[in-house]
Order: C-alpha cells, then sequence, then structure tokens
C-alpha cells in the first residue's frame, strides 16, 4: 500500500497511475509526498515519517499553459517513478507513458524530422522508456506512418458489429452476447443492423471507403444464411470499388464452417481472423472454448485451401496457468501455420469480465507475473520475427498486466490498415451495430467527436431509428 499525498499540483491521477506500475512489488505501509513549489518537482517515500528515497526534477515553463502543464506533470512523474524505482530495484518497460497509444509521440517525433538517435535519446531522458520498447516504438510508428500517410481527405473506414458468441469467454469485456441465451434475437437484431447499414450507405454515399471491419463478438456466428445476407446487403449497399482491405473477423475456430469461408471469398473479403489465443487444449478448456486444437488446424487449412491468403490469429500471453513453455508450444504450432499476420495481446482484465469475479472469489486461480509475461513478449517477438513478419500496430490498455503492451505483427504488405486507422485516429471510422461508436476526425485531425449507439442489444434493436438519427445529426454537423 502507498499512500499519495499531493501538495501544489493537481496530477494526482496521472501520479496515481505510475505509482499503481510498482504495487506489486511494495510489500509495506508507505507514503509518497509530492511536491511542487512553483519551480522544482519533488518526490518523497517514506516511511513512518522516515525518508526513504527521495528525487527532484525542475519544472521549465515556457508561458504555454498546456505545455507547463504537461511539463510539470512529465517532472511529478519522473520524481515518483525515481523513488520507486529505487525503492523496489525495478524499472518499468514503459517508464513513465501510461497512456494507451505510446507511438503518437514517435510520431511526432518522426514528423519534426528527429532522426532515430534523437528520438531515442529523447524517449529515454523524456519518458524513461526501456531500449527495447524504444525500438519496439519506432518500427512501430514507422510502419504505421506508411499507411496513414496514404490516408485522403474524402476517405472513411466502417465498422460493422456483430455482438453474438457462441458462448462469453471468462476474460471477455466486449459488447458480446452468448447465443445460447439471445439465439431468437439474432434476426432482429440484423433487421436493425441492415437498416443503419442502409442508411450510412446513402447519407456517406460521397465518401471513399478505405477498409472494412466486421468484427464483434463473433461475426462468423451467425448461420451460412445469416452471414450471406449480411455480406450481401453490405455489398448492394455500399460502394466497394476502391477498397483496400476487407476483414472479417472469423474468431472462434468452432463458428467457422467451409461454407462461410466461401461465402466470405466469394463477396470480396480479403483478409479474415482465426484466432486461437493458445494452442495448448488445457488452457482452451479453462478459458470456455468449446473447441480442440485440431479443430484450429483444420479451419485454418481449410481456409487456404478455398484461397484465403490473409489471415491473422490472435494470441493472448498471461492466460490463467500458462507458462513460458505453453507460449513456446503455441508459437510453434502457428509457425507451421503460417499466418501472415498474428497479434499478440497482454492479458487485461476488465471490469466487466468474468474472470475479474472468478479472481476475487477463488484464491486458487493465479495470473501470470509481470516478469514472466516479459519472457513471453520477448519470445513472440523473437519467433515471429523469425516466421517473417514485422510489428506494425500497438496498444496498450488500463489493467493490462505487468504494464505491456499488443503487439500486431505482419508479413510485408498485409498490414492490418483497418487496426492502424482505429488505434491511431488519423481518419473518420463510421461504425455501425450495438456498441458501435462512430469517430469523426476534422480539423486536420486535431479534433474527433464522437457518436455512439446503445451497448444493450436490446435497446439497439428497439431505438435503431434513434441511433439512425444521432448519425444524422452527426454527418450533417461535419458536412
Ligand atoms: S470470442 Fe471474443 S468477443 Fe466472443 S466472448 Fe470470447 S472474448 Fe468475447
Amino acid at each position: 500500500m502507498i499512500e499519495l499525498l499531493c501538495e501544489g499540483h493537481e496530477a494526482a491521477y496521472e501520479l496515481g497511475n505510475v505509482r499503481n506500475l510498482f504495487l506489486p512489488y511494495v510489500q509495506e505501509e508507505l507514503v509518497l509526498e509530492t511536491i511542487y513549489d512553483g519551480q522544482i518537482a519533488k518526490a518523497y517515500l517514506k516511511k513512518e515519517g522516515i525518508t526513504l528515497q527521495e528525487a527532484v526534477y525542475p519544472v521549465v515553463l515556457v508561458n504555454d499553459e498546456i505545455k507547463d502543464k504537461k511539463a510539470l506533470k512529465e517532472a511529478l512523474k519522473k520524481a515518483v517513478y525515481d523513488t520507486l524505482s529505487a525503492y523496489t530495484g525495478r524499472q518499468m518497460p514503459w517508464g513513465i507513458l501510461t497512456g494507451i497509444r505510446p507511438t503518437k509521440l514517435v510520431h511526432e517525433a518522426l514528423k519534426s524530422g528527429m532522426s532515430d538517435e534523437a528520438i531515442d535519446a529523447y524517449l529515454e531522458e523524456a519518458y524513461k522508456v526501456s531500449p527495447s520498447k524504444r525500438v519496439l516504438m519506432r518500427e512501430v510508428a514507422k510502419q504505421e506512418l506508411a499507411i496513414l500517410s496514404k490516408n485522403q481527405p474524402n476517405e472513411v473506414s466502417i465498422y460493422i458489429g456483430i455482438p453474438f458468441c457462441p458462448t462469453r469467454c471468462v476474460y471477455c469485456s466486449f459488447t458480446a452476447y452468448s447465443l445460447e441465451q439471445k439465439q431468437k434475437e439474432v434476426e432482429p437484431y440484423l433487421e436493425a443492423l441492415f437498416k443503419e447499414i442502409s442508411f450510412v450507405a446513402q447519407a456517406k454515399a460521397d465518401v471513399v471507403i478505405r477498409s472494412l471491419y466486421i468484427g464483434g463478438g463473433t461475426p462468423t456466428s451467425l448461420n451460412e444464411d445469416q452471414l450471406e445476407r449480411l455480406l450481401t446487403h453490405v455489398e448492394q449497399s455500399f460502394d466497394l470499388s476502391r477498397i483496400e482491405e476487407y476483414t472479417v473477423e472469423a474468431g472462434r475456430p468452432d463458428t467457422i464452417t467451409a461454407e462461410k469461408l466461401r461465402i466470405m471469398k466469394a463477396h470480396g473479403v480479403g483478409r479474415i481472423s482465426i484466432n486461437p489465443q493458445s494452442m495448448n487444449q488445457k488452457t482452451l478448456d479453462a478459458i470456455g472454448r468449446k473447441h480442440t486444437v485440431e479443430e484450429i488446424k483444420e479451419v485454418f487449412h481449410t481456409a487456404r485451401a478455398l484461397g484465403h491468403d490473409n489471415i491473422n490469429m490472435d494470441l493472448i500471453l498471461g492466460l490463467p496457468d500458462e507458462d513460458v513453455e505453453d507460449v513456446a508450444y503455441t508459437l510453434k504450432e502457428l509457425k507451421k501455420l503460417n499466418p501472415e499476420n498474428i497479434t499478440v495481446h497482454t492479458m487485461a482484465i476488465k471490469r466487466a469480465s468474468k474472470l475479474r469475479e472468478a479472481l476475487r472469489d477463488d484464491e486458487s486461480i493465479h495470473l501470470t507475473e509481470g516478469d514472466k509475461i516479459e519472457k513471453m513478449l520477448e519470445l513472440c517477438e523473437q519467433e515471429i520475427t523469425d516466421m517473417g513478419l514485422m510489428p506494425y500496430y500497438m496498444y496498450r490498455q488500463k489493467n493490462m498486466l505487468g504494464n505491456f503492451e499488443n503487439v500486431g505483427y505482419a508479413k510485408p504488405g498485409t498490414e492490418g490498415i483497418y487496426n492502424i486507422e482505429i488505434m491511431e485516429e488519423a481518419e473518420s471510422i463510421i461504425a455501425l451495430g450495438a456498441g458501435a461508436i462512430t469517430k469523426i476526425v476534422y480539423q486536420n485531425g486535431e479534433r474527433i467527436d464522437r457518436i455512439p449507439n446503445v451497448k444493450s442489444l436490446k435497446d439497439y434493436i428497439e431505438r435503431i431509428d434513434e441511433m439512425i438519427e444521432r448519425k444524422r445529426e452527426g454527418f450533417e454537423k461535419y458536412q
């Protein structure tokens, strides 16, 4: 436990985030005093009134309210970091960076003409980022910029959400309903969704669609007839003639049939995901997956035989009771399949997940510690780059184990455009379906406005006209 005290500043939230990184390594009752006296940011780590560690950073002000606030927060964060790092003997891979899009900093630095060496020194000096993460940030930022630099002013991406899954995974926090309970809602949902698709297609007939992503949930939890009708409706509504990427996140292998793979191919879907999360049967059983490792492989081979030549596979590190050897086995199996993309997620315990409840109630469930996750991430990087894939997008979430990251790897030329667009918020994304949030990017990417759809399935179906009205108003505002 570390009590945080603040004097002369209002950075409690940010400093709390830095303090939280070190909490797993502190067993004593400590007090962290943070002070800004108008010139210097100071942090004192104390136990029963005795100072154990202290750090000070001068704050350089430039008479610009926003820049000065940022400078003060960063100086305080570094002071807090130094005291806790010295006390615990630990360095955090991302230093004081706690935001979800670390590469944004590198984008700005690259655009201002800084060299690799200068960027590296800046990330170390200003944010205390570790050497391996600095390399990762630079590599990813360059890949992202190569895609983002091709964005055109009249372009958008489209997201369509199918919020159904056969069953709910223990770690899930998405808008996803188990088909065991909501089978009857699928048709009314599709009816509402088709209405929204028709509206958007007509209201935005003049835009160019760069990428279209059907995600969820698990879109392939629709039956063959429903999937066929959905993709036909999409095709008939939108002009897909200039689309660069059309993805369906097939997701769970137990929902994918040869016929569904054929339907997707026939409708021009160029990229699919088949997400094992792990290739260890015991783990699949533990997380609530109702399929075997063999089925994952069979589905993959069927997809290949039907011409799917851009396949992503998602992994999760830190699943309950998985060790570095389990991840090594998963990677070995993926290597044999040779997918174009692999996305490595680090376990995040979200508020809405069953796993969070289980962790609270059952002391026998253990999650993987940060050190082990770091080894798993290193192994992934080494093995996946050996397969010829490069890191091309990255994001972080709150509550991630050990404060790590999610990284998407791709063979050159197969990078997921939509993934970069959604992460970097550089282009408007029109999002349809329950819980989908449209993001309108304007003023040269400086501002973003959101148009949310209601999350609940019932509300979405019943209030579809209101959702359409929200979009109409939002679109009119940014004509
Ligand atoms: S497959 Fe994905 S969306 Fe569906 S329940 Fe599992 S984690 Fe949630």
